[in-house]
């Protein structure tokens, strides 16, 4: 069984998570979303909300599951005894920000990250955008699966 957990903060799930989700489905036999608690973190919705709207985007996926985490990604990956870490890629800062941190995972954990180049159509979306405009008051529908509000 080959699994892959998916980690990131999910504050909110994008319609960019999605499409990364949905691109690994066919690599994977399970993929664990999981939820990284970091307790010096300020978020914007409670955790409960954030494994809500996951829950709900992959209800009807069986390989799909949800989790939430503290501590390191590849301990959280040891225990659930998952192989590979998915990371979605937007752009060159995003594989400079995950270059370091794969590799680190792989020399200290044995634990190797698995990335995938998202659409460009939703290479502008990020949770950041989504929380921008929620603060101000504005209609980010169109960058997050329904559900999400
Ligand atoms: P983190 O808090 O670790 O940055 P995020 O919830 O922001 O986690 O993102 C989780 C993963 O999803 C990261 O690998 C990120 O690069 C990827 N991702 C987010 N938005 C997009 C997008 N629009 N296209 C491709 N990958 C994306």
């Amino acid at each position: 069984m080959i699994k892959a957990v998916f980690p990131g903060s999910f504050d909110p799930i994008t319609l960019g998570h999605v499409d990364i989700i949905e691109r690994a489905l066919p690599l994977f036999d399970e993929i664990i979303v999981a939820i990284g608690i970091n307790a010096e973190k300020k978020y914007m919705w409670s955790l409960d909300d954030r494994k809500a709207f996951l829950e709900k985007t992959f209800a009807r996926e069986p390989k799909i599951k949800v989790a939430t985490y503290t501590g390191l990604t590849a301990e959280f990956c040891k225990k659930v005894k998952a192989r590979y870490i998915l990371r979605g890629l937007r752009n060159t800062s995003d594989f400079a920000y995950e270059q370091t941190i794969a590799q680190a995972n792989d020399n200290a954990f044995g634990v190797d990250s698995m990335f995938l180049m998202g659409s460009p159509e939703m290479s502008y979306i990020s949770s950041t955008v989504v929380r921008d405009i929620a603060r101000h008051g504005g209609d980010y529908s169109s960058f997050v699966p329904p559900g999400v509000q």
